[in-house]
């Protein structure tokens, strides 16, 4: 733990050994990490953040899966393909599968890679960690 780094930015998630306005992006306030109401403040901070994040890597993805399926549609031969390659599934059932699948995979790397936290350091039992 570090004991003299003991004042939390909220905004940006600073940590600094005085009480005041941050020294990292000038915010007027720093919280006293000691208290357990402000690590559960910072602990919902980054839940939202997280949800927000989650939120838009998943709308990214549905975008990205649809436009690539519908992409595929008008690219010549790819129906002929479709039923040459496998027979194809009733209702464009394979097609939505595609699609799901893309926008799955983009979301869940989206959300790895913007997952930072900005308390890194608060760890899931709200305790400060390092
Ligand atoms: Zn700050």
């Amino acid at each position: 733990m570090a004991d003299d780094k003991l004042w939390v930015c909220i905004d940006c998630g600073a940590r600094q050994a005085t009480e005041g306005a941050c020294q990292t992006c000038r915010h007027d306030l720093t919280l006293d990490t000691r208290d357990p109401k402000v690590r559960e403040l910072m602990h919902d901070v980054d839940l939202r953040l997280s949800q927000r994040r989650e939120g838009r890597a998943r709308m990214i993805g549905v975008a990205l899966g649809m436009a690539a399926i519908f992409g595929l549609w008008l690219v010549p031969g790819y129906w002929h393909l479709r039923g040459r390659l496998y027979p194809g599934l009733p209702m464009f059932i394979d097609q939505w599968i595609f699609m799901a699948l893309i926008g799955f995979g983009v979301s869940k790397l989206l959300e790895k890679k913007l997952g930072k936290k900005r308390f890194p350091y608060l760890d899931q039992n709200h305790q400060i960690v390092g």
